[in-house]
This record gives C-alpha cells, sequence and structure tokens, in this order.
C-alpha cells in the first residue's frame, strides 16, 4: 500500500533538494529513492575563492523548551553525577572541538509512536529516564513524522544510545516503529537534511544504523534500513560502523580483553 504522504509535498521536496525541473512518476518508496539517489549525485557547492567556509546554518530545529524536557538529572543511577576517568559512565560534556570528537551519525527509530510528536518525545524521556536509568534522552535529535526536527541532549554532550560506542556518536532517532510502517517523505527530507548538516558541521566521516553496531536490536527497523545508503552519499559519508574510534576510556578499561569487545 503506498505511504500516505504528509507535510511536504513530492514538488516541495523537489525544490528542496534543488530538484525542481525533474518529473518523477510512479509510487512513493521507489521515486523516493531515486530522487535522493539523484539529489546525493549533486555536486556539493563550495566557495570559490579560498576564503574561510562559511559557518553551515542548521535546519530548523525545536527546542528542548518547546517541547517540553525535562532538564537532565544527574542522579540518574546509569548515567550518574559528571564524567570522569574515575566515573566514565557520567555526563559527559565533551572538552574542546566537536569535529576532533564526532565521527559518526547512528540513525535510530523510537519503535513506539503516541497520540502525535510531542506525546511521544515525553514519553521517550520518561522511559529513558525512568527505565533506562539515564540522565535525559539517549539521542542528540528527533525527526518526528512530518519531518519536524527536535533537539534531544545538547549536541557536546555524549549520547546513550548505541551501547559500547556512544564515544564519537551523534544520534539520530526518526518517530516511528520502522518494523511496521514506512518513515514518510517529510521525515526522510528533513533527516537528510539534518544529517548533511550534521556530516558538515562536525566533519563526519560514516553513518552507522543501530543494529550494525548492536546486532541484538531491530532499530531502525527494516522500513528504514534501505534509506540509509542514500542519506550517506547524500551528505557525503562512508556507511558502516568503520568511522568508529575507541575511547580513551574504552582503551583502558578494555585492555587486554579489547579485541573481544570491540568488534560489531
Ligand atoms: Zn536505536
Amino acid at each position: 500500500m503506498p505511504q500516505q504522504q504528509t507535510g511536504l509535498s513530492r514538488r516541495a521536496l523537489l525544490a528542496l533538494l534543488g530538484l525542481g525541473g525533474l518529473t518523477v512518476a510512479g509510487g512513493a518508496g521507489g521515486a523516493l529513492l531515486l530522487l535522493l539517489l539523484r539529489a546525493a549525485r549533486q555536486p556539493v557547492a563550495l566557495p570559490a575563492s579560498p576564503t574561510p567556509l562559511p559557518t553551515p546554518i542548521p535546519p530548523p530545529i525545536v527546542s528542548r523548551a518547546e517541547w517540553g524536557a525535562l532538564p537532565p538529572d544527574h542522579n540518574a543511577p546509569n548515567e550518574p553525577g559528571f564524567y570522569s576517568l574515575d566515573n566514565p559512565e557520567g555526563w559527559r560534556v565533551y572538552e574542546g572541538d566537536l569535529r576532533t570528537i564526532y565521527r559518526t551519525v547512528v540513525i535510530h527509530h523510537s519503535a513506539n509512536y503516541g497520540r502525535d510528536d510531542i506525546d511521544t518525545l515525553l514519553y521517550i524521556q520518561r522511559r529513558h529516564r525512568e527505565e533506562r536509568g539515564w540522565a535525559d534522552v539517549a539521542y542528540h535529535f528527533f525527526v518526528g513524522r512530518e519531518g519536524v526536527i527536535y533537539a534531544g541532549r545538547p549536541l557536546d554532550v555524549r549520547g546513550t544510545h548505541v551501547a559500547g560506542y556512544n564515544t564519537g556518536s551523534v544520534g539520530v532517532c526518526l518517530l516511528g516503529n520502522f518494523e511496521e510502517t514506512e518513515p514518510t517523505l517529510s521525515q526522510l527530507a528533513n533527516t537528510l537534511l539534518l544529517v548533511q548538516w550534521l556530516a558538515e558541521t562536525l566533519g563526519l566521516t560514516h553513518l552507522a544504523g543501530h543494529s550494525e553496531f548492536n546486532p541484538e536490536t531491530e532499530c531502525p527497523g527494516d522500513h528504514l534500513m534501505p534509506y540509509l545508503d542514500v542519506l550517506a552519499a547524500g551528505s557525503g559519508l562512508a556507511r558502516g560502523t568503520g568511522g568508529y574510534v575507541p575511547s580513551e576510556e574504552q582503551l583502558l578499561l578494555t585492555l587486554p580483553a579489547a579485541s573481544a569487545d570491540q568488534s560489531p
């Protein structure tokens, strides 16, 4: 059954991707894939002169205050206090240039969806704090069913979204269960905009689905996985887990058993 499209029309998506002159027919899934693949081949615009690159402009992002997020809980049992080498699971605010820390964007689905985006975000935060014992939502960004982008935990704070591989991995969660349903056109188009911005701003090298790092999960779902190649290619990123660099404390903690712990 064709996916019902909400929010962004096909014409608007074409315009967004700079492909307004193209005519695309056919079902939503295949046509979108074709569209995004074509978009991925568009050359990245670079300044003609050797002047410094301008700061990339982020896509519109709904703030935590706007969706009603609670502040982080620094008494959380599984993310207690603040990070140090003695407390490696604590809330870690990265020091220094984020471009030297981040490598990979990891794509997730929320698996659950409530009445609407906001209801779902509040549920995720409650569950991550109360059931998972983390200080805050695991992810750095969410993309809602209409393509609205929401702020998660601050970008300069380590996530808790990909067990064993969080340091240097930015977490993006698309709202929905993509084992059961398809992502919407708007959701995919704005995820591409978000990933393009993250790749440029953070100097990322790779894009991976959650299950590629943690094979025991079905996240981000069979209906989203086919789009990850397109999101990566459209953002100039390689696919997979190959960009992950073990963190300082992982190297300290896992020696000499590092080989057993580090192979995804
Ligand atoms: Zn996930």
